[in-house]
């Protein structure tokens, strides 16, 4: 039987974005929180490793979604704009299909409407506004009954849509993929291509994603931001938060496995042996380590496993402190070729590196109006790459797979001044390392298929007192998301302990005692 809200101890295992967010979010509610973490600081994917004396945010590059740290902020009683300085970034990205074939998208969509019908035409422009609305509607038909939903089913979800969300779903067409979808918007072949790269957000091929996806488009399109020190900022900033509500935060500290009797998850078990007790816990790792048995043989049926051909995107990055010369780069720059299809074929469909990579650069020094070029860039490079799923690469394959890379953007104009010293080059198997279970997938399960963001587990798991927080569960990757994921999981489990204690006052009340709510976590 669980403890009282006020005893209840739990142990949070990751400092992930997820796992922040739910330790906050539980200590601020009373609870004992002790989060542990592998990795020598918190953040996860947001990392920032320091490379040739400058510290490169390494991992997501792209802060959406504001309002949903303004949330969390406030509801830890602090205001983000306190804590964090944001900046709104006027161009959102620079789009390059060449030396002189550039397109810029701008935070004022009026900008970019202009921008696209010098690019592509005045009837593309016009597209583009049609596109604009019909990705704001299903933006806004499933942020409620999906995307904030607990652990969404198809059968409530339809319920929750009504006629309305329905009908702005089936405008979209039966089953129509992301790609299909843009084509019916967009005559110009680059900007269909594009509007599909959205589809990567989530680590999925536009072919096989569902033109739901194009929420990710509006997204975007509702704002991007630069956080003053880097995305790595906001992962310190919401650790310092968790420890002024008085979460106990260890770094450099594995769990080997999570501990159940009972049935119910009753602490964790260092890789040094210590043994730490609670009354719940909550993982905020790759979803896949507790299937694959990482955190022991019991918690292994926790949650379904993910089969080898689900897995996301993965990446093969550079971060690198180097001069460059040549392009007018602006914060977010993309280097597309034109066979896309094939880059995904080759990722998907033979888990191997794209022959002709789409290149991403982010330069974190640049963007902000009014700041100077820097002498040195501090950039992320970044190539979509398979996960590990099935083999992993040779060294032959990354350095091919570099070396096309690096002449794309001096193709295209972008000479990027590279040392062995000012580079460090992660790979998928580096990934798997750093979030063990992944394969190196970024994103856990990619989006593919009409059904998939249904099969994503919800915050439950399938073993009572055991709770899911990150980027492989509900409502899916991306900071914002997982960031949500920690709210839910935070939620639930207080709602879990709101109703034990509703059923233990029936109880001593000398109302019949049905099953404990703590157990409601095992379907
Ligand atoms: C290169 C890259 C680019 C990206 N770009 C963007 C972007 O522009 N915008 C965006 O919104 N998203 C982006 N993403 C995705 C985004 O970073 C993730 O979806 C999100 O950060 C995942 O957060 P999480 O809560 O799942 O935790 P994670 O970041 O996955 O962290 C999990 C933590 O758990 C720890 N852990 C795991 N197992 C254990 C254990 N047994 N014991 C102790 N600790 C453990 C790990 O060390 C890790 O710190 C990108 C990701 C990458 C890698």
């Amino acid at each position: 039987m669980a403890s009282a809200p006020r005893e209840h101890r739990v142990v949070v295992v990751g400092a992930g974005v997820g796992g922040l967010v739910s330790a906050l979010q539980l200590a601020r509610q009373g609870l004992a929180v002790t989060l542990l973490e592998a990795a020598a600081t918190p953040g996860g994917k947001m990392r920032q490793p320091v490379v040739d004396g400058a510290a490169i945010d390494s991992g997501p590059t792209v802060f959406t979604m504001r309002w949903i740290f303004q949330q969390i902020y406030a509801s830890a009683g602090a205001r983000l704009e306190d804590e964090l300085e944001l900046t709104a970034l006027p161009v959102l990205a620079r789009h390059a299909w060449g030396a002189d074939e550039r397109l810029d998208l701008f935070a004022d969509p009026a900008q970019s409407r202009e921008a696209i019908a010098r690019f592509a035409g005045a009837a593309e422009a016009n597209r583009f506004g049609q596109f604009c609305r019909q990705a704001r509607a299903v933006y806004d038909t499933l942020e409620g009954p999906f995307i904030r939903s607990q652990a969404p089913t198809l059968m409530r979800m339809q319920g929750d849509l009504g006629l309305r969300g329905l009908a702005v779903l089936a405008s979209l067409g039966p089953m129509r993929s992301l790609w299909g979808a843009l084509g019916k918007h967009f005559h110009d072949p680059r900007l269909r291509q594009l509007f599909a790269r959205y589809a990567t957000y989530c680590g999925s091929s536009p072919w096989q994603a569902p033109a739901t996806l194009m929420l990710v488009t509006q997204v975007e399109l509702d704002g991007v931001w630069s956080v003053r020190g880097g995305m790595h900022a906001l992962a310190k900033s919401l650790a310092s938060l968790a420890e002024r509500a008085g979460v106990t935060l260890r770094y450099g500290v594995r769990v080997a496995s999570i501990d159940v009797s009972g049935g119910r998850a009753n602490g964790v078990r260092l890789d040094n042996g210590e043994r730490i007790a609670a009354d719940s816990v909550v993982f905020n790792g790759d979803r896949s380590a507790l299937g694959q048995g990482l955190l022991g043989d019991v918690v292994s049926r926790a949650v379904a496993p993910v089969a080898p051909s689900q897995r996301s995107l993965s990446a093969l990055t550079w971060s690198l402190h180097a001069a460059t010369e040549g392009f007018p780069l602006e914060r977010h720059n993309v280097f597309f070729q034109p066979d896309y299809r094939r880059e995904f074929d080759d990722i998907f469909g033979h888990g191997r590196l794209p022959a002709t990579p789409t290149v991403y650069v982010c330069a974190q020094d640049r963007g902000c109006p009014g700041t100077p070029a820097p002498a040195r860039d501090r950039l992320l490079m970044l190539v979509n790459a398979p996960a590990e799923a099935r083999r992993v690469l040779t060294e032959a394959e990354i350095e091919a797979c570099e070396s096309h890379s690096f002449s794309l953007l001096a193709g295209y104009g972008l000479t990027v001044r590279r040392t062995p010293q000012n580079s460090l080059r992660t790979t998928p198997s580096d990934f798997h390392r750093m979030f063990p279970g992944s394969a190196g997938a970024l994103y856990g399960m990619a989006t593919h298929g009409w059904m998939s963001a249904f099969q994503r587990p919800g915050a439950a798991s399938r073993i009572a007192g055991l709770y899911l927080a990150g980027g492989s569960v509900h409502p899916g990757p991306g900071v914002p998301m997982a960031a949500m994921s920690g709210q839910l999981a935070a939620a639930t489990l207080m709602a879990h302990l709101d109703s034990t204690s509703r059923s233990r006052r029936a109880a001593i009340c000398g109302g019949t005692s049905t099953r404990s709510a703590m157990t409601a976590g095992t379907d």
